[in-house]
């Protein structure tokens, strides 16, 4: 697991990566006494129990028992592997790593990610400084996008022609295989070769967190069919997972506390321009659990935007896609009032825009200053997808009534915060004159129907299931160097039945670290790491510990004995079986050993 890194190397990126820094980039910490606190980015949860200590350098969940060091944390969140997690690392601490560490696999995704480098030059060159890009410099002039906000997102141009981009890549020594690999080019349909995938639209590169270009989202700039035509998902590019400009919104995102989430990059483009640089696009017209989440991380409160006509239409969906059965506890993405009692849930708000209009064109024609105040009239889309579903439905005769009830009912049979369904429910009785448990029993019925047979459950945390008196060992090691130095050398893996704990056992055996925070790399895989990070911070006040190690190296030596009695009893079976001559020295052994055993047996039932 260590990957071929010296420890030392570890330790000192380690050392210099202050963690608070590097998990605050992603979650909201707060301080709490010596340690951070902050909502987990791994599992759903309204109440803090993500625990940040700066001291060790770890992080550990209460809630679903994810933890581990600055590395490990890397790993969960930007799904990297462990090399990745350290260059990155590395980097940030301005630690220089051995070039040739690299693996094979390390080296196909980093050269895709080169490729896509060299592409996005390809297309800035050809809009900036070719002829053949004065036509889309022109219609950014037209649509009103500054050269210098098209700089700052890094446009590009793909020219007409079939090969343009294949002609320069195989220049620079990239292979048809890695391009068709990053949705770059195609195979021809009839015959051989391959042919550019984008040609004559203006190109916006989408970017994952750390900044590095993923895909493409291409532009018609006149009457093309499509309109718009994106990259596919290549093993860099995930739909749904991503948002565009989100690397670049996200500094601001949190200082606001808020984030704007529009559809189209040219809105996107627009909002920031006009000073709105927390805004982000959702790449698509759906805005998935995954894409909330990751703003989750960043601030309380997201506002989209709707024009009004399609609002109503568009909530709904929204809510739909948001509320999912089986997308695991997202109660505390949506709420009806704005805030609950902690202050720690989600706002998700929808700002309205004129009939016609989305923030693009309403920016250009009303300003910022407009826009603001649309943004501070935005409203719960809970309540307004249910208030729509109500709204559009003839409620004064009894089959309109009957169709609002039933579309309310099932908007709240989705909310699976029940406190939160039952407000709603109770607003939307009112104005649909019915009885709110009436509502209430048909959204549980519905409820019932909608679930799946095998919803996603949190994962289990680590530590139950532990044989306790094993993890109280293992426990007492991590936090006592004092209890090392003396158990260490008896203590042999065997001595410990539970693989997790045997393995930091067996990594605290052959690590030389200073501390047991350092191990984390050299442990096998997420349980492990997560159960070191369970231990380290519990923290337990332990009494003097010499009668806790003599008491334990009385209890091992015993192990150790009759471990040796059960070996030389079987060597006298199998030693009488084929007339071994070594027969009698076994059977001294033997009996030397039971002598031994009982010995010690007699010693540990004296008290102290
Ligand atoms: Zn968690």
């Amino acid at each position: 697991m260590a990957g071929g890194f010296s420890p030392q190397l570890l330790e000192e990126i380690r050392a210099r990566v202050d963690i608070v820094d590097l998990v605050g980039q992603f979650v909201n910490l707060k301080r709490a006494g010596e340690n951070w606190k902050g909502l987990c980015p791994f599992h759903a949860e309204k109440t803090p129990s993500f625990m940040v200590h700066p001291k060790k350098g770890i992080f550990h969940c209460f809630g679903c028992g994810v933890g581990g060091d600055a590395f490990g944390f890397l790993m969960r969140q930007d799904r990297l592997q462990f090399p990745e997690a350290v260059r990155v690392l590395a980097e940030r601490a301005g630690v220089a790593l051995p070039t040739e560490r690299r693996t094979e696999g390390d080296g196909q995704r980093e050269a895709l990610f080169k490729t896509m480098a060299q592409a996005s030059e390809f297309y800035q060159d050809a809009l900036w400084n070719r002829p053949e890009g004065e036509g889309a410099r022109r219609y950014l002039d037209s649509r009103g996008i500054a050269p210098e906000m098209a700089r700052r997102f890094v446009l590009g141009y793909a020219p007409e022609g079939w090969d343009h981009l294949l002609g320069f890549m195989k220049g620079r020594g990239v292979t048809e295989e890695q391009l068709v690999q990053v949705g770059l080019v195609l195979p021809r349909q009839t015959g051989s070769g391959f042919y550019d995938r984008f040609r004559g639209r203006l190109l916006f590169p989408i970017k994952d967190g750390q900044g590095r270009v993923v895909a493409f989202g291409g532009r018609a700039m006149g009457t093309e069919d499509p309109k718009y035509l994106n990259s596919p998902e290549t093993p860099l590019y995930v739909k749904g997972q991503t948002l565009y400009a989100f690397d670049l919104a996200k500094p601001q995102i949190r200082e606001k506390n808020r984030a704007l989430v529009v559809e189209g990059y040219v809105d996107c483009l627009m909002a920031h321009q006009h000073g709105f640089t927390e805004t982000v696009a959702a790449l698509g017209t759906a805005f998935t659990a995954s894409q909330l989440g990751l703003l989750r991380r960043y601030c309380d409160e997201v506002i989209t935007f709707f024009d009004a006509d399609a609002a109503g239409k568009k909530a709904t969906q929204r809510v739909e896609e948001l509320l999912e059965p089986g997308t695991q506890g997202l109660a505390w993405a949506v709420n009806r009032t704005g805030t609950f009692g902690d202050g720690s849930a989600l706002r998700l708000k929808v700002a309205l825009l004129p009939s016609g209009h989305d923030p693009d064109s309403f920016l250009r024609k009303e300003g910022a200053q407009a826009f603001t105040q649309r943004i501070g009239e935005a409203r719960s889309l809970l309540a307004y997808a249910v208030e729509t579903a109500i709204g559009e439905e003839n409620t004064t005769a009894p089959r309109g009534k009957a169709t609002a009830f039933a579309r309310v009912a099932l908007i709240l049979a989705k909310v699976t915060d029940s406190q939160e369904a039952t407000e709603l429910a109770r607003d939307a009785a009112l104005k649909l004159g019915v009885d709110p448990t009436q509502l209430w029993i048909e959204a549980q019925r519905l409820q019932g129907a909608l679930r799946k047979p095998a919803p996603a459950t949190a994962p289990a945390p680590a530590g139950v299931n532990l044989p306790s008196a094993e993890r109280d060992l293992v426990s007492l090691l991590v936090q006592n160097p004092d209890v090392r130095a003396a158990l260490l050398p008896v203590l042999v893996e065997e001595d410990l039945a539970h693989p997790a704990l045997r393995a930091i056992l067996a990594a605290l055996k052959t690590v030389t670290a200073e501390s047991p925070e350092a191990l984390m790399p050299h442990l096998p895989g997420d349980t492990e790491r997560g159960l070191l990070a369970a231990l380290l911070v519990e923290e337990r006040a332990w009494p003097d510990t010499t009668p806790l190690i003599a008491e334990y190296l009385k209890r091992f030596e015993m192990r150790r004995r009759a471990r040796q009695i059960r070996q030389v009893s079987q060597a006298i079976a199998q030693a009488q079986a084929s007339g071994d001559p070594a027969l009698p020295q076994l059977q001294a052994q033997l009996s030397d050993l039971q002598r031994q055993a009982e010995e010690l047996r007699e010693l540990a039932a004296r008290p102290n």
